[in-house]
C-alpha cells in the first residue's frame, strides 16, 4: 500500500489517472476463455465506424461493444460446443458476410455427487411434469431475448460476497443419478443474505420454479442475461429497472437444492458461460 497523504499532490493525481487506465483496460471485458462454457473477444471489421456491426454465432446475434474505437464480438460458447474450429460470421452495411475463425480447446470439468433429500426434486411424479415443461418454454424464451442496447462496460460485482460452494461446469449426480451439467456458480450463503444486481439491466422474469425455486431472470441488453435461483425473498418485479447494487431478493434453499445458496447464472449469445469470467480478481 502507498500512503497517499505522504505523497506531493501531482503523484497523488497520477496514481488516480493510472488506476483509472487500468481499470479500463483490465475490466470492461469478461476474461477469454476459449473452452466450451467460456467466452471469446473476436475482432470485427470496421466498415462503418459510426453504426454497430451485426455478427451471429450458430444465428444467433452477437453482443458487440466498442473498445478503443475497435467493435468487438463477446461470443458465450455453449457447454455443447464441439472442440476444434469454429467460426462467427459478420453481416457488413453492404450485405457482405465475412468469416471470422476461432479455436476451441477442451475443458475436462469434474463430476460432482449431491444427495437431495427431496426425491421428488430429482424424480417428479408424472402431475408435475406439465409444470417442469411450461416453466422450460418460459426460461427459454426470457434466455433468447435481444433487446439492443448500447453496452460500454462488462463489468460485473458479485451478486453475494461468500464462498463459492460449486463451479460452473461440473458433471452433475444427483442421488446417483446423471444430470445435466452446472450451468452456473453457486454462493453458499445463509437464508436471508442480501443479493444485489451485478449489473444494470431489466427484470423480465420472476417466478417460483420447480426446480430453480424463487427465480429473478435480468436481461442487461444484446443477450447477455443473468439469473438468481433458489431465492428466500424475491423483491424486484417484472419491468423494474435496477442499477448495479440494487437489492434484488435474499439468499434461500428453494427448489432442488442441498441447502441455502445463490445458483448466479450468465448467459451470452443463449449460451450459459462461466460467471467467474466475468468477475475481477479482488472482491
Ligand atoms: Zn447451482
Amino acid at each position: 500500500m502507498i500512503n497517499q497523504a505522504l505523497l506531493p499532490p501531482l503523484s497523488r493525481y497520477t496514481l488516480a489517472l493510472l488506476f483509472a487506465l487500468s481499470f479500463n483496460a483490465t475490466h470492461a471485458l469478461p476474461k477469454v476463455s476459449a473452452v466450451p462454457g467460456g467466452v471469446v473477444v473476436i475482432e470485427l471489421a470496421a466498415d462503418n465506424a459510426e453504426e454497430t456491426p451485426a455478427a451471429y454465432y450458430h444465428k444467433k446475434p452477437l453482443l458487440v461493444i466498442k473498445k478503443d474505437g475497435r467493435w468487438l464480438a463477446v461470443v458465450g460458447i455453449p457447454l455443447t460446443a464441439t472442440v476444434g474450429a469454429q467460426q462467427i460470421k459478420q453481416q457488413s452495411a453492404s450485405g457482405k458476410i465475412i468469416v471470422h475463425s476461432f479455436n476451441i480447446k477442451d475443458k475436462a470439468y469434474k463430476t460432482q455427487g449431491l444427495t437431495v433429500t427431496n426425491k421428488r426434486k430429482v424424480n417428479p411424479y408424472a402431475e408435475d411434469m406439465n409444470r417442469i415443461i411450461s416453466e422450460k418454454k418460459r426460461t427459454k424464451k426470457t434466455l433468447a431475448h435481444w433487446q439492443g442496447r448500447e453496452l460500454k462496460d462488462l463489468t460485473f460485482i458479485a451478486p453475494v460476497k461468500g464462498r463459492h460452494s460449486s463451479s460452473f461446469g461440473l458433471r452433475r449426480v444427483f442421488n446417483g443419478q446423471p444430470r445435466k451439467p452446472h450451468s452456473g456458480m453457486d454462493i453458499a450463503a445463509p437464508t436471508g443474505t442480501p443479493i444485489v444486481t451485478p449489473m444494470a439491466g431489466t427484470v423480465t422474469n420472476v417466478g417460483d420454479y420447480f426446480f430453480n425455486g424463487n427465480s429473478v431472470f435480468i436481461d442487461h441488453g444484446q443477450g447477455l442475461i443473468t439469473m438468481y435461483l433458489h431465492l428466500d425473498r424475491i423483491d424486484v418485479q417484472e419491468g423494474d429497472i435496477l442499477q448495479q447494487g440494487d437489492l434484488l431478493g435474499t439468499v434461500g434453499a428453494t427448489g432442488r437444492v442441498t441447502g441455502p445458496h445463490l445458483h448466479w447464472g450468465i448467459s451470452l449469445n443463449d449460451a450459459r458461460v462461466d460467471p467467474a469470467l466475468f468477475l475481477s480478481d479482488e472482491k
